[in-house]
């Protein structure tokens, strides 16, 4: 049997057209219709006034914290709970960063801590040049009370949201209420372009100063002329082609990942100690990877050894990202939990959190075979105690 991925590339079928039109009239070269269009698209479907392409989701984080003029000796906070990428390019522009954990409702960042950090960084006089905000797994984090923490310190919030395109809350897409936001096009996530990023803004002198920068930077002269340093980060117009068929079924993906959950759901949600990711009230998941934690009173195991017994069957599953602040690579960063006596909840999810295969062509069969596999495994571990 095949391997039964996490989440791999779904193709339309019209990618080939928009790519065949880039050949035909020989857009090959960066930008081109192909560029112009897709930004349109998408800053329509998020409903933000522009939106500029990259190569990478990493790139877009990377510009967007140039434009808020992140540099040296700067701070920026961002989520703990998160893939590496969120918090890179803050390393990348040699600014000093502080980590926020997650709250239980979401599993996204939490307001408290955010205004214990917050607070404490006004009162030593280091107030961060911008919060990077994620949203993982299609989960919106709680946007309302984190807009007002970092409005009333007068801070700007970058919405990472890699994972969350098409997501919504309270009625708004996710990525659009962020003074920027970013997505990315990656080969995994909902919609893939095979590699590529947006950033998305209602200040469209902050996306012309990005365009600028993803461009090299180059002086309005006539001879190539730079006085600040600029980056090659803008997507081609070939990839963009397979950009403008993803969006146009984007829709038709969510709904897919969320039938998918919703199967999974109606399966083990009634097995005792499972857990799955909560959606907020008001909000609409994209569903991106169904997660679920363990309760390890109650169930016998570990995320690491259903990882290895799915592996063993062909089946690609993942423990959740480890939190940032427990990397090497951020040994001794700040780091506020959300409630100061407890143990983090991003270090609690990660000790008992998986992602299950989610790929929006996934047939039923093979989501059925995960199902069975899963329920048998979880059977055999439920404590004695729990069955009598
Ligand atoms: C995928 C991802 C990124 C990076 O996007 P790339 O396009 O791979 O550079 C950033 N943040 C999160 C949360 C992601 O999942």
């Amino acid at each position: 049997m095949k391997r039964i991925l996490l989440s791999s590339p779904h193709m339309s079928g019209n990618e080939q057209k928009y790519i065949n039109e880039a050949f035909e009239t020989n857009w090959i070269a960066p930008l081109g219709p192909n560029v112009t269009r897709f930004e349109e698209d998408i800053a329509n479907y998020v409903g933000v006034k522009g939106a500029a392409v990259t190569d990478s989701g990493t790139a877009a984080i990377h510009l967007a914290l140039s434009v808020l003029d992140v540099g040296k000796e700067d701070h920026v906070f961002c989520s703990s709970f998160t893939f590496v990428a969120s918090a890179s390019p803050v390393i990348y522009l040699g600014a000093e960063i502080t980590f926020i954990d997650s709250e239980p409702e979401t599993w996204n960042m939490s307001p408290d801590a955010l205004y214990r950090a917050l607070s404490h960084a006004k009162k030593v006089g280091k107030l961060p040049k911008a919060i990077i905000v994620v949203h993982l797994y299609g989960q919106s984090a709680k946007m309302d009370e984190l807009l007002e923490v970092a409005n009333s310190f007068g801070v700007p919030i970058v919405e990472d949201a890699a994972e969350s395109l098409g997501s919504e809350y309270k009625g708004r897409k996710s990525g659009s209420f962020g003074k920027l936001g970013i997505y990315s096009f990656n080969g995994n996530k909902i919609i893939t372009t095979s590699g590529g990023g947006a950033l998305v803004s209602d200040d469209e002198g902050l996306l012309e100063r990005a365009v600028f920068l993803a461009t090299q930077a180059r002086d309005a002269a006539p001879h190539y002329q730079h006085s600040v340093i600029g980056y090659n980060y803008r997507m081609s117009n070939v990839v963009a082609g397979i950009g403008r068929a993803q969006l146009e079924v984007l829709d038709e993906r969510v709904f897919q990942r969320r039938s998918i959950y919703n199967r999974y759901y109606k399966e083990l949600a009634s097995i005792e100690g499972i857990q799955f990711m909560p959606e907020l009230k008001d909000t609409k998941s994209n569903r991106w990877l169904t997660t679920l934690t363990i309760d390890s009173s109650i169930l016998q195991v570990n995320p690491y050894e259903i990882m290895d017994s799915m592996n063993k069957k062909n089946i690609e599953a993942r423990v959740l990202w480890k939190p940032l602040h427990l990397q090497p690579l951020f040994a001794n960063k700040d780091f506020y939990k959300h409630d100061e006596r407890s143990i983090p909840v991003s270090e609690n999810l990660f000790a008992s959190g998986l992602c299950l295969p989610s790929g929006s062509n996934m047939t039923e069969e093979q989501q059925n075979f995960v199902i069975d596999n899963l329920k048998q495994l979880l059977h055999k571990r439920l404590l004695v105690k729990q069955i009598i």
